[in-house]
């Protein structure tokens, strides 16, 4: 009630350079905050003076001010401070050195700076690179944003990943704005289940990415910023090399771990300036629980939007004769039963036809772009996701969940392990 809501009004002066944290941790819970005079961002978006801006369960939130502020916070939040002791200085110094490599790129007509964030799980990876986007946007950059992070990434669902252009800061509701995002199938959780198909797949967006730079004039000196996922070890770290390589990066931003820093100085050309930063200690830990709740989350919001942006997505039956399934990657074949000629990593990216049945219930299919299975289904970017609401084997149809109405853009979809309970 209102009356609930007024007890929970408290209001912060902050000095410059100190940020007010907060989380809303209950289910249903709301809070409210309003910048009630000076300058204050979050995560690089300014905030604008007296409007009220939301926050839903599962927020984790930090009000940065640069020259001081005074703000209000209504609504229940937990674990609610003000920090002084922030890395933010480094960060704004990451974007400084960052935009000295544009004004050059600017001027001798090359790419801008290509940046890779890494470090392991949990130390602001995805938070840094928002910042250091919106700071480029507020410059008038247009920025590539990459995400490489297949488990919580930002563009589009989980199990893909994908770039985007950024034109404007990220909406303190929504994000950064989803207008045209080239988004690749890769269809599980972490890298580690198929990394043979992760690099095929993470290549390939490199490459298209760079065609990208090429094409539009301010995006190329605009440069590139790259979130990478925390497996950081063994063969995350063997990724994150070819992620360097195939991205041709120029920057790696090494977050909170120092090993991690020094087998990249060490195994990496020294062109490729590497630069260790700390992780704010505001950064908070997600428990497994957590992580696959906000996948879920992501998969509801690209079907049904948000409660300030509702979505209305549509049912519709599709003939089983009129689709083509398929997955990616077979159960390998012991070295005696291959066919001449083919390595035993082959299966991982073999292309499996699947008949439809039971199994594929709840699952989320990519909606390919490929024109024939065969070559294209690898290497192509996806048109969007359906997810199965429903297979009726004696009529031979399938019904599915789609953010458009009929038809799909193409019949050549791809089975993700991912599964949505449709609860509506
Ligand atoms: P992952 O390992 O999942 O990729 P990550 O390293 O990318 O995680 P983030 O997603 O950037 O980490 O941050 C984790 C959480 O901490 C997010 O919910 C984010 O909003 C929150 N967070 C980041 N910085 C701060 C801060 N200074 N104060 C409060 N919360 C913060």
């Amino acid at each position: 009630t209102s009356e609930d809501k007024k007890e929970h009004i408290q209001e912060f002066k902050l000095d410059p350079d100190s940020e007010l944290r907060f989380e809303v941790e209950s289910k249903g819970e709301k809070a409210y905050v309003t910048l009630k005079s000076g300058l204050a961002e979050i995560f690089g978006t300014e905030l604008v003076k007296g409007k009220q801006y939301e926050f839903l369960a599962g927020a984790k939130v930090a009000v940065f001010t640069w020259k001081g502020c005074c703000l209000e916070l209504k609504g229940k939040t937990d674990v609610t401070y003000v920090a002084k002791e922030t890395p933010m200085v480094i960060y704004c110094n990451c974007h400084a050195a960052l935009e000295l490599m544009r004004i050059e790129a600017e001027r001798e007509n090359k790419k801008g700076p290509i940046t890779l964030v890494v470090g392991p799980c949990d130390v602001g990876k995805s938070t840094l690179c928002q910042i250091l986007l919106n700071y480029a946007v507020r410059m008038g950059r247009r920025p590539l944003f990459v995400d490489l992070d297949v488990g919580q990434g930002q563009i589009s669902i989980p199990g893909t990943i994908g770039a985007l252009l950024i034109e404007r800061p990220a909406s303190l509701d929504e994000g950064f704005s989803q207008e045209a995002p080239l988004v690749y199938q890769y269809g599980h959780k972490t890298p580690s289940t198929n990394s043979t198909l992760f690099s095929m797949v993470a290549n390939q967006l490199a490459c298209v990415v760079k065609e990208r730079l090429e094409s539009n004039k301010k995006t190329k000196a605009s440069g590139v910023i790259i979130n990478t996922c925390g497996w950081i070890k063994g063969g995350g770290y063997k990724q994150l090399i070819n992620h360097a390589k195939s991205f041709e990066v120029d920057v790696i931003l090494v977050l909170d771990q120092e090993r991690l820093y020094n087998e990249l100085v060490r195994d990496l050309p020294s062109f490729v300036k590497i630069v260790f930063i700390p992780k704010s200690g505001g950064v908070v830990e997600r428990s497994k629980n957590s992580r696959s709740e906000a996948r879920d989350q992501r998969i509801r919001e690209y079907f049904y939007g948000t409660p300030k942006n509702p979505l209305y997505p549509h049912t519709f039956e599709l003939k089983l004769s009129d689709v083509k399934i398929f997955k990616i990657g077979a159960p390998p074949l012991p070295d005696s039963c291959l066919p001449l000629g083919m390595k035993a990593e082959d299966h991982l990216t073999k292309i499996v036809p699947i008949t439809p049945n039971a199994a594929i219930l709840h699952h989320i299919l990519a909606v390919s772009y490929a024109k024939k299975e065969e070559d294209d289904l690898l290497l192509s970017h996806v048109a969007g996701f359906v997810c199965v609401t429903n297979i009726d084997m004696e009529r031979q149809t399938l019904s599915v969940l789609s953010p458009q109405p009929k038809p799909l853009p193409n019949n050549i979809l791809l089975l993700s392990e991912f599964q949505f309970m449709d609860s509506h």
